[in-house]
C-alpha cells in the first residue's frame, strides 16, 4: 500500500483536467500514441465535442518515480461543470490527494473554490497546480496569490505546468508521490468496498467501479451489497488503464472494476458498501446524498407515433445516467410524452442532445422549470414540477419555491453590473468581500431565476469573467402566480409558467410579443393572449397571409361569396385545433429569450 495513490483532479471547466489527465497516461505508457487520439477520458461523442466530461472515469498507471520505485497512481477523472458537482464529492470519497488545477491565464474561479472546498471538507490533500504556463497571458505569481487569497491554501511551490506542450508533467507526478498520503486500511480485514460509480455495459451489463478500503476482493467471491443485502457472485475484477485489464484481485487502498452479472443499475446502487457474505463487514461506509432532480421539462415526440421508441431511448438512458428520471405526461397541446428531471440545465441539454444524435428522436421540448412546494387550504402539501399542474390559486395556501445559494467570482470592474443583475433577479446579497482582484459575492436567489438565464446573462454582464457555483439551501414561501398562454382563445398548457408577481406582467407582455416572432403566419389571424388566472394582461396578433378569396368569385353572387367566408372560418377552426401543433419548437421555449 505504501506504493499507490489514489488522487483526482479538480478545476474550473476548461482549465485543462482532462487534458492534463490524458498527458499522464501518455507519460505512463497506458496507451500508444495512436490509441491517444484526442482526449481518451472524455470517451462520449459529445464530451469530445463540447469538451466537458460527464462521467468520471479512471486510470490505474504506473509511474517509476526519482526514487527508483514504481508507483500504481489511480487517477480518477471528476466532471467539472457545476450541475455535476454531486459526482465530483464521489470521486473526491475514493482519494487521498486532488490536484487543484488552475488556468494561469484566468485565475481562480467559482468552481475552484468549490470543488477545493469539497477536497478540503473530505479530508483529502489538495496539491495546487498552475496549467497553460504556455499562453502569454499566463500571470502564474498573480494566480498563485489569488489561490492564496480566496482559497487560503499555500501554493508558492505549485508546479507550474503545460498540459498542452507538455511541461511539467514529471514534476506534478513527482508531486503526487511525495504529497499525496498513501492510503491506509487493513486487507486482512473484512471486505468493505465502496460503489463511487456504476454503469451498464451492452455485454457485461452493470460495471461498477469501486475503492476497496479493507480486505481482498477476488473472482469467485461471494458480495453482499450492504443497503439492499442482495448477494451477487463476482465474475470479474480489474483495473482500467484506461483499457479495462482483469487482475486475480483487488486489495485494500487499490480502485478498480468488478462485473459480477447484475443486469440492473438500480441494483448497483453508487455510495453502498461491498462486502462478502461468509465473512461481512459489520457497518458500512458512509455512503452519499442521493442527486436529486433540480430541473423539470417536458419532452415530446414531434410525431405522436414515435412515443414508444421515445421511451425505449429514455430507458436506455437512465441505464448509464442514475440522475435522469422520467414519467409519462400528457399535454393537451402536445399529447403524449414525459416529464423528465435533470441535475441542471446542462444535464438537460445533454440528455435533449443524446436523444436527438444517438437515437434518431424528434423532440419539442418544454421550457425548463423548477419543483415548486405547495400547501393547499385544506393542509395537503404536494409538489408541482409542471406548471400547468398548479391547482386553482384560491384552493392554495402558500407556494414555497427552491432558493440557492450562489458563489459569484468576479472583477472588480464588474461587480456593479454583476450586483444589478443579482437584484433583478430577486436576489438577497449574503456577502461580499474583496480578494486581490477579485471579488467574492454571495446571494441567494431563486432558483427559478437562475433555471430562466442568469447564467448567459452573468457571462455577458462581465464580458464572460465572472464565474458562478450553487447550491440548494432551502424553500421559501413567495408570491408567485401562474403565466398562461392562450392562442387563439385557447390555453396551451405545453406554454404555461409558474413567475413572481412582481414580474409577471412584464414577463407575460414579452413573452407574447416574443410569440409574435416565433409562430410563423398562417392562412388566418392568431391571436396570442397571456393570462393569469382570468385576466388578459397581454394581447398580440399574427396577422393572416390572407389569400384574397372572394377574387375568385364573378358577378355579385353573395350566396357564394357567403359560402366562401364560412369554409374559411370553418378553416379557421380546423387550424385551431391543430394550431397547437404547429407552434414551433422555438416558442417553447421563448421564455428562455424573456428577461
Ligand atoms: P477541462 O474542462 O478542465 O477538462 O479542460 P480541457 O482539458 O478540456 O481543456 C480545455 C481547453 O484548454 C482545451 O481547448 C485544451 O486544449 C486547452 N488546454 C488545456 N491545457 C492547456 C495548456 O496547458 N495550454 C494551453 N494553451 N491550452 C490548454
Ligand atoms: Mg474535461
Amino acid at each position: 500500500m505504501k506504493h499507490i495513490r489514489n488522487f483526482s483532479i479538480i478545476a474550473h471547466i476548461d482549465h485543462g483536467k482532462s487534458t492534463l489527465a490524458d498527458r499522464f497516461i501518455q507519460y505512463c505508457g497506458g496507451l500508444s500514441d495512436r490509441e491517444m487520439d484526442a482526449q481518451v477520458l472524455d470517451s462520449m461523442d459529445i464530451e469530445r465535442e463540447r469538451g466537458i466530461t460527464i462521467k468520471a472515469q479512471t486510470a490505474a498507471l504506473r509511474y517509476k518515480a526519482r526514487d527508483g520505485q514504481v508507483y500504481n497512481l489511480n487517477l480518477i477523472d471528476t466532471p467539472g461543470h457545476v450541475d455535476f458537482s454531486y459526482e465530483v464529492s464521489r470521486s473526491l470519497s475514493a482519494c487521498e490527494g486532488a490536484l487543484l488545477v488552475v488556468d494561469a491565464s484566468q485565475g481562480v474561479e467559482a468552481q475552484t473554490v468549490a470543488n477545493c472546498y469539497t477536497a478540503l471538507d473530505l479530508g483529502v490533500e489538495v496539491v495546487p497546480v498552475l496549467n497553460k504556463i504556455d499562453l502569454p497571458a499566463a500571470e502564474p505569481e498573480r494566480v498563485c496569490e489569488e489561490i492564496e487569497d480566496i482559497i487560503g491554501i499555500e501554493a508558492t511551490d505549485a508546479v507550474r505546468a503545460s498540459a498542452k506542450s507538455g511541461i511539467g508533467i514529471e514534476d506534478i507526478l513527482e508531486t503526487v508521490v511525495q504529497k499525496i498520503p498513501a492510503p491506509e486500511g487493513n486487507p486482512d480485514g473484512p471486505l468493505k468496498a465502496l460503489i463511487v460509480d456504476s454503469w451498464f455495459d451492452n455485454y457485461v451489463g452493470v460495471v461498477m467501479l469501486v475503492r476497496v478500503v479493507d480486505g481482498v476482493l477476488r473472482p469467485k467471491d461471494k458480495i453482499l451489497f450492504m443497503s439492499t443485502q442482495a448477494q451477487h457472485l463476482c465474475e470479474q475484477v480489474g483495473v482500467f488503464t484506461p483499457k479495462s485489464e482483469s487482475r486475480t484481485e483487488l486489495r485494500a487502498g487499490e480502485v478498480g472494476f468488478i462485473i459480477a452479472g447484475i443486469k440492473e443499475l438500480k441494483s448497483a446502487k453508487v455510495g453502498d458498501t461491498l462486502t462478502l457474505v461468509n465473512n461481512p463487514a459489520s457497518e458500512a461506509l458512509p455512503g452519499f446524498k442521493e442527486a436529486k432532480s433540480q430541473v423539470f421539462a417536458g419532452l415530446y415526440p414531434v410525431e405522436s407515433h414515435d412515443y414508444d421508441a421515445l421511451r425505449d431511448a429514455l430507458e436506455k438512458l437512465q441505464l448509464n445516467d442514475a440522475a435522469l428520471n422520467f414519467e409519462p405526461e400528457v399535454s393537451q397541446a402536445l399529447g403524449f410524452g414525459f416529464r423528465c428531471g435533470f441535475l441542471g440545465l446542462l444535464h438537460l441539454e445533454i440528455v435533449q442532445e443524446r436523444l436527438e444524435r444517438e437515437y434518431d428522436m424528434d423532440l419539442i421540448t418544454t421550457a425548463p422549470t423548477v419543483v415548486y412546494e405547495v400547501v393547499m387550504k385544506d393542509g395537503e402539501q404536494i409538489e408541482v414540477e409542471n406548471p400547468s399542474k398548479l391547482p386553482d390559486l384560491g384552493k392554495i395556501q402558500e407556494i414555497r419555491e427552491p432558493i440557492i445559494t450562489s458563489t459569484i467570482l468576479v472583477p472588480q470592474d464588474y461587480v456593479g453590473a454583476v450586483m444589478t443583475l443579482c437584484n433583478q433577479k430577486r436576489g438577497v446579497q449574503r456577502n461580499m468581500q474583496y480578494m486581490g482582484r477579485q471579488v467574492m459575492l454571495t446571494y441567494d436567489m431563486p432558483m427559478n431565476e437562475v433555471v430562466m438565464d442568469f447564467f448567459d446573462k452573468l457571462k455577458s454582464t462581465s464580458r464572460g469573467y465572472a464565474s458562478l457555483d450553487y447550491e440548494f439551501k432551502e424553500f421559501q414561501p413567495s408570491d408567485l402566480v401562474k403565466l398562461d398562454i392562450m392562442v387563439n382563445g385557447e390555453k396551451v398548457d405545453a406554454l404555461s409558467l409558474i413567475v413572481h408577481r412582481s414580474t409577471s406582467v412584464y414577463r407575460g407582455r414579452e413573452l407574447a410579443s416574443k410569440m409574435r416572432e416565433l409562430i410563423p403566419r398562417q392562412m388566418f389571424d392568431i391571436a396570442v393572449q397571456a393570462t393569469i388566472g382570468s385576466h388578459i394582461i397581454a394581447r398580440e396578433t399574427i396577422k393572416a397571409l390572407r389569400k384574397n378569396v372572394l377574387a375568385k368569385c364573378y358577378g355579385g353572387d353573395i350566396t357564394r361569396k357567403k359560402k366562401l367566408l364560412e369554409k374559411q372560418k370553418a378553416g379557421k377552426k380546423r387550424m385551431k385545433q391543430v394550431g397547437n401543433v404547429e407552434i414551433p419548437q422555438a416558442a417553447f421555449l421563448a421564455i428562455l429569450q424573456v428577461s
